[in-house]
């Protein structure tokens, strides 16, 4: 079972993005980083904020993974998510990345275990129109 309803609306890849969902289809979570500075970023885009260069690689991304920041939601936003209340919205941070930050979830956490700094462990879950989805675990 999925955390969230596959009947949510399909990820829309983006010119900049489309290669990060490729690799998540592969099950490979890769950030964007500078082809020159070496800068990692997310989400992707065209040119790197510290220097300015259009080169770029999608380099692995590397644990520990941390919860930045996290909400749960008790008000459906969307009718697919009706039955799924309340569930959390974490931005999960990856210290090893140049400290960039995820939008995800955290399947098994309650509002009991859902802590800021908790390490996690990465999952991946099939979403709308089978897109591959990084999702999180609490490390035991
Ligand atoms: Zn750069």
């Amino acid at each position: 079972m999925v955390y969230l309803p596959t009947s949510l609306p399909a990820v829309q890849p983006t010119l900049d993005d489309r290669a990060f969902w490729q690799h998540c289809n592969q099950q490979s979570l890769r950030f964007q980083a500078c082809g020159d500075c070496g800068a990692f970023r997310h989400p992707p885009m065209p040119i790197c904020p510290h220097c300015h260069s259009e080169r770029h690689e999608w380099r692995a991304a590397q644990g520990p993974m941390r919860v930045f920041t996290y909400t749960w939601v008790h008000h459906p936003a969307h009718p697919a998510v009706r039955e799924s209340m309340p569930y959390n919205v974490a931005l999960v941070q990856f210290p090893e990345c140049g400290g960039v930050k995820l939008v995800s979830n955290v399947v098994d956490a309650t509002v009991e275990t859902l802590r800021v700094g908790a390490e996690l462990d990465l999952i991946w879950e099939a979403g709308a129109e089978g897109q591959m989805l990084p999702r999180f675990r609490l490390k035991r």
